[in-house]
């Protein structure tokens, strides 16, 4: 925002009948002559009545010191900050520390817990006197104090890491002329009279003025909710930001930028949260799952409190005893273990496991270049079936350059060396080569600029930098000088028509250059250029000799584009550009290699029983090449140009569909139509890339859209819930490894929980019924709850992900979380520690000869122990589900270490030194062995259940795919 400020408009400085805007004497220190609440109005009420006032936007520029052409110098950008204000928009302060512990303790069951632990401790100096009758409540106080302490320290470093990631989101580069030269800067950095090159996709950064530009059509629908497109022009020059440009190019002056802009107003207005995500569907899975099990626990606690109650009655009862205070104390202390159950069972920490693996697993995957911007896309990737990409920048480098060109019937292959370029000079007529030259030069998006060392680059997309660099070099060889004529129109290069075409006034008449896919553009021509450079009719033999040159580059793998030319004695710049009876320049043939890595990831998606599919708007033949040196066209797979898909019928798609493997000359419908079959009629789970602003549609339907980060569009990156900040294939791959990770880091940690819950509810039940009394107390099921709830999800589900998961096939939509082998896993672990426990709470003092007034509380210590190290050995066994060694990789997983560590440090210190408050006594060493030994044994447990044969289990076959496995889609109702 500005730091001047603000006054009324002036009433007295009517001009042109419409009150403007005073200009302070501190902006017109600077020179400046107009205030930033005139220029803020300006942009927002759209009135060109007002703009008129000041110039238009030639006075405008004039009033704010500002050279449309060369743009701001660059040592005023503090200044007209100061002045202007930044393009920030102020975000409400994220929340403090103290509002998650706030959060946390809103938790219903530990309130019920705080209210029995001040219940106990008052009912506790009744009966037993200060300070011994406070210690039961105050041991449950601790522990809850350190449950909420544990739960807002994770969920508050969580919220850090998605203000992070929502930062990263909203890094956007935009271009702008400072001091003469274009550059990238920061959506951010840019401030008034910035002069800004908007092209296709881009977001509209700030509110400002069209200054010059082409069929520029803007996407207001963020800001109006309008879906109909705007065409700006002269005429409606007003530009607002966070729109986006879905046609045209343009440059822009901007008038209004952060708090002053529109989208700014909109924004204050908005309550603004970090990382605020919608469930994931796993998370949906689990809330079920976890709602599920916590009315088990409630169950199971209102049986155990009800059996601890009836049988102190009936004790009662039989022994004739009076009532005293002590027997209050009794009963709020089973109403505490009844409690308590309710928490341990409730497993809050499964939704939290989920969130902290994506948590982690986004963390790990921005390293690897890729920016998860919705949390559920990670999780979901985990479990595509197939991948849609694109093939330019994604499969290949995106660093072209022209290899081949075919003109004046002569084919020439062109290296880097500049020879090869003298040598197409000498074989070439000069007039064919101006033409070229003209044609290179002025039908281009692209420019040549000067960077800060004085040296040229050329800016725009791979395509158009490889022909413009290869008519620089041409230039430098022939000396020729290409003219800048007055463009009358201009239609820029998209997607669906493959093509650019341009109008330039020549010599009294006009010239229209097309340049684009080659067929297309062939498809236009019914002249060429012949030996000598004159101009002949195509014969149909020459056509087909083009189209076999064509070819000919194509299959090299080799970009194919043609270039013509048609002279017009007249042309309205209403009318649409002719696309018909061109004379054809040339055909050329850019190189764009593939990325290195990228056929071993086709390989492990192959491998992991993922489908890869390239779509892309190349020729066939050029698709079919590179696909084939990436593996995935192969012997039996076919390749398809996209009107032939588009004209199939349902029941031919369900044939065709498995074996299509490339798609070429697609439009972005076609894309679309592609992921919606996979969806609708097969019920596959499908990943799509995207970069341009028509692939929005597509990213939206697919289940996962990924888009580009150096070559996408804001708009498809905006409509994406992956962005591949390197473009590169083989990060897709990363974020599928990484997504199969966290579903199973989420099965572990299910299996885990699962086992201490089912232990815990049967023994404190099983023990309440027949002894009547509960082994595990209030504070001790506190702490074996935190072990395997926040402890545990930090422990399982930060699990880095390993080769073998990409060797098995997706998980499908409807498979169960709990897999046959967890339960297997589940039920054994838990008959164990069930029996063990059991033997202890009947037979322990017999076996190890307990005896004198601490036996009660010995035995029950030990029992307390011993639970709790069969927890810390069964989560190790949970590290793998299958695999015999549990150990493998431990030690590179330092959470994992630590929290198993801690959790030992705080066992021993809470048996030996916190007994008072968690009714432990301390232990002997040989009774802390055998805590340990009967703990260890469910070691040997696992592996002795991990041995037993999936045929027993009734499992399905081996789950690793044969080396030459390719999905088959299941019928088209998904069966
Ligand atoms: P994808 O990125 O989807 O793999 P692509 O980049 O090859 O494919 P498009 O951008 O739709 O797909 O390009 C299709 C065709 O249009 C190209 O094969 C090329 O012949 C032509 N083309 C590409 N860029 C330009 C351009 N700037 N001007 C004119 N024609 C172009």
């Amino acid at each position: 925002m500005s730091r001047f400020p603000r006054t009324g408009p002036d009433q007295e400085a009517l001009v042109g009948g419409i009150a403007h805007w005073p200009i302070s004497e501190e902006v017109r220190k600077f020179g400046f002559n107009i205030s930033p609440d005139e220029l803020a109005v300006i942009a927002s009420n759209h009135r060109m009545s007002r703009l008129t006032l000041h110039g238009g936007v030639d006075g405008i520029s004039n009033k704010i010191q500002v050279s449309l052409k060369k743009g701001i110098k660059e040592n005023e950008i503090k200044t007209r900050e100061a002045i202007y204000g930044t393009n920030k928009y102020t975000e409400k302060p994220s929340r403090s520390f103290w509002k998650f512990v706030w959060d946390a303790l809103h938790d219903l069951t530990l309130i019920i817990l705080m209210v029995c632990a001040i219940v106990s401790v008052v009912v506790g100096l009744f009966t037993e006197g200060f300070p011994k009758g406070m210690y039961d409540g105050i041991g449950i106080i601790l522990s809850i104090f350190l449950v909420v302490i544990v739960t807002s320290v994770s969920d508050y470093r969580q919220s850090l890491q998605f203000i992070e990631l929502d930062k990263e989101k909203e890094k956007i580069y935009v271009h702008v002329t400072r001091d003469g030269i274009r550059q990238k800067v920061l959506i951010f950095d840019v401030v008034v009279g910035d002069v800004v090159h908007l092209s296709i996709g881009d977001q509209v950064p700030a509110d400002g003025l069209f200054v010059s530009g082409y069929a520029l059509m803007i996407d207001e629908s963020s800001l109006t909710g309008e879906s109909e497109h705007v065409h700006i022009s002269h005429h409606k020059p007003f530009l607002r930001s966070g729109t986006k440009v879905v046609d045209g190019s343009a440059t822009m002056l901007v008038t209004a930028v952060g708090m002053n802009t529109e989208w700014g107003k909109l924004m204050s207005t908005l309550t603004l949260s970090h990382g605020g995500e919608d469930e994931t569907p796993l998370q949906v899975k689990l809330n079920s799952v976890a709602t599920l099990i916590g009315q088990i626990g409630l169950a199971f606690a209102t049986l155990t409190f009800l059996v601890l109650l009836g049988r102190f009655f009936v004790e009662k009862y039989i022994n004739g005893t009076e009532w005293s205070a002590k027997d209050a104390s009794t009963i709020v202390n089973y109403f505490a273990i009844a409690v308590t159950i309710i928490v341990v069972a409730v497993p809050e920490g499964l939704p939290l496991a989920v969130t902290l693996s994506l948590a982690f697993a986004m963390k790990k995957l921005m390293d690897a270049q890729a920016l998860v911007r919705h949390l559920s896309a990670c999780e979901t990737m985990g479990s595509a079936s197939h991948i849609c990409t694109d093939k330019t920048g994604t499969l290949t480098t995106n660093h072209m350059a022209v290899d081949k060109i075919w003109l004046c019937e002569v084919s020439k292959s062109l290296s880097s060396t500049s020879d090869t370029v003298k040598e197409l000079h000498s074989a070439i007529p000069r007039n064919a080569i101006s033409v070229l030259l003209q044609c290179i030069f002025e039908n281009t998006s692209s420019e040549v600029v000067r960077g800060k060392d004085g040296k040229k680059t050329v800016l725009g997309s791979p395509t158009e930098i490889a022909l413009l660099e290869f008519g620089l070099k041409l230039e430098d060889f022939g000396g020729d000088q290409y003219q800048k004529n007055e463009k009358v129109k201009v239609e820029p290069f998209n997607s669906e028509k493959k093509m650019m075409s341009v109008v330039i006034s020549v010599h009294g008449g006009y010239r229209v250059f097309c340049k684009g896919a080659s067929e297309i553009i062939l498809g236009m021509c019914d002249k060429i250029l012949d030996k000598e450079g004159n101009i002949i009719p195509m014969s149909q033999n020459q056509s087909k000799e083009i189209l076999s040159i064509i070819n000919e580059f194509a299959s090299e793998a080799l970009r194919t584009l043609c270039v013509a030319f048609r002279d017009l004695d007249a042309f309205d710049s209403r009318e649409a550009i002719p696309t018909s009876r061109y004379t054809l320049i040339a055909v050329v043939g850019i190189k764009d290699p593939v990325r290195p890595g990228v056929k071993e990831s086709v390989k492990t998606c192959m491998d992991a029983g993922i489908m890869v599919h390239m779509i892309t708007g190349d020729n066939i033949n050029t698709a079919k090449a590179i696909a084939k040196e990436c593996g995935i066209l192969t012997d039996d797979g076919i390749a398809i140009e996209g009107p032939v898909f588009r004209s199939k019928s349902p029941e031919e798609l369900k044939e065709l569909m498995p074996k299509i493997q490339v798609m070429a000359r697609s439009s972005p419908l076609d894309k679309l139509m592609f992921v919606e079959v996979w969806k609708d009629m097969f019920n596959k789970v499908v990943a799509v890339t995207g970069d341009g602003t028509n692939d929005a549609p597509a990213l939206n339907r697919a289940d996962i859209g990924v888009a580009m980060g150096i070559s996408g569009t804001e708009v498809a990156k905006e409509s994406a819930d992956v962005i591949v900040l390197d473009d590169n294939f083989s990060t897709i791959v990363h974020v599928v490894r990484w997504g199969r990770a966290v579903y199973v880091n989420i099965q572990k940690f299910v299996q885990f929980q699962l086992t201490v819950n089912i232990v815990a509810l049967i023994i404190n039940f099983f023990s309440a019924c027949i002894i009547g009394s509960a082994p595990l107390t209030a504070v001790q099921l506190l702490w074996v709850n935190m072990i395997m709830d926040t402890l545990g999800a930090l422990a399982l589900a930060t699990e880095p992900p390993h080769e073998e998961l990409m060797e098995s096939p997706p998980v499908k939509k409807d498979d169960n979380l709990i897999t046959k082998t967890m339960w297997r896993n589940i039920i054994g672990q838990s008959l164990y520690q069930l029996v063990v426990l059991g033997v202890l709470v009947f037979c322990g003092k017999k076996i190890f000869n307990l005896t004198g007034t601490n036996a009660d509380a010995t035995l029950n210590t030990l029992i307390f122990n011993s639970f709790v190290f069969c927890q810390l050995f069964n989560e190790i066994n949970s590290r793998e589900m299958e695999k015999i060694n549990v150990f493998e990789g431990i030690f590179r997983n330092w959470i994992f270490i630590g929290i198993i560590t801690g959790t030992v440090i705080f066992q021993v210190i809470i048996i030996e030194f916190l007994g008072t408050f968690a009714n432990t006594v301390p232990q002997s060493w040989k009774l802390w062995l055998v805590s340990i030994i009967i703990g260890s044994i469910s070691m040997i447990i696992a592996v002795i259940l991990k041995c037993v044969p999936d045929e027993l289990l009734k499992l399905k076959p081996s789950i690793v795919l044969p080396k030459d496995y390719v999905p088959l889609p299941d019928g088209p109702d998904g069966v």
